[in-house]
């Protein structure tokens, strides 16, 4: 079994991703928050809201309740709050969750096309399916719920005109698949524009979501 993080560690492992979020432009200015659970414990770890997410401090995470008082931390939490909360209550094996403003992603979010064609093995593998949830005004209890009600469907989702959210049983897992699911984006609006993909068979998916 793996040894459980201390707080201090996860606050470090937060303050990681989130620089490689942000190094590899999954985010930009302020946008984009990240959370993970505590294990054996009614509290997560939020980032703060309104800051740039690529320069945070381990001082600077926020540790709040599920019903998002503050328990500890000097700075605002997350506007996303709501969003965070809401998952981590609909889905007790989820323990982190990253929401990106991915461009590739955004793009097809914005135009409100679908990224469900099975074009690469690595993204059948680490995605699954990719639900796309109607816009709502960011921050607000109806995305929140609305959010949630998918997530206990999948473990990506795209929010229309807005950006990404990628679930994990770990912060590096939540991350990864922001990462692929952006790679993927990319390659499928590349793919569109040399005259479309070619699908993988639903055999071939079978057998990799096997894996
Ligand atoms: P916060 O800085 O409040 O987390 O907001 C960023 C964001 O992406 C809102 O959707
Ligand atoms: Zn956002």
């Amino acid at each position: 079994m793996a040894v459980e993080k201390s707080v201090d560690e996860l606050k470090m492992e937060i303050v990681e991703f989130t620089r490689r979020l942000y190094m590899r432009g999954l985010i930009v200015g302020t946008g984009g928050n990240v959370s993970v659970r505590i294990p054996d414990s009614p509290y997560i770890l939020v980032t703060p809201s309104g800051l740039c997410k690529g320069y945070l401090k381990p001082s600077d995470i926020v540790k709040i309740d599920m019903n998002g008082r503050v328990i500890e931390g000097r700075l605002k939490p997350t506007s996303e709050t709501h969003m965070h909360t809401e998952i981590y209550k609909a889905r007790r094996d989820v323990n982190a969750i990253v929401h990106a403003h991915p461009p590739f992603c955004m793009g097809f979010s914005c135009a409100g096309v679908p990224l469900d064609k099975p074009i690469l093995p690595e993204a059948v593998i680490v995605l699954g399916e990719i639900m796309m949830v109607d816009y709502e005004t960011p921050g607000t209890m109806s995305l929140a719920k609305k959010v949630a009600e998918a997530a206990k469907k999948c473990d990506v989702l795209v929010l229309k005109n807005h950006g990404s959210v990628a679930l994990g049983e770990n912060l590096e897992q939540a991350y990864i698949r922001t990462e692929v699911l952006e790679e993927y984006a990319k390659v499928l609006l590349i793919s569109n524009l040399l005259g479309g993909p070619k699908v993988l068979s639903e055999d071939e998916v079978r057998r990799l979501r096997g894996i």
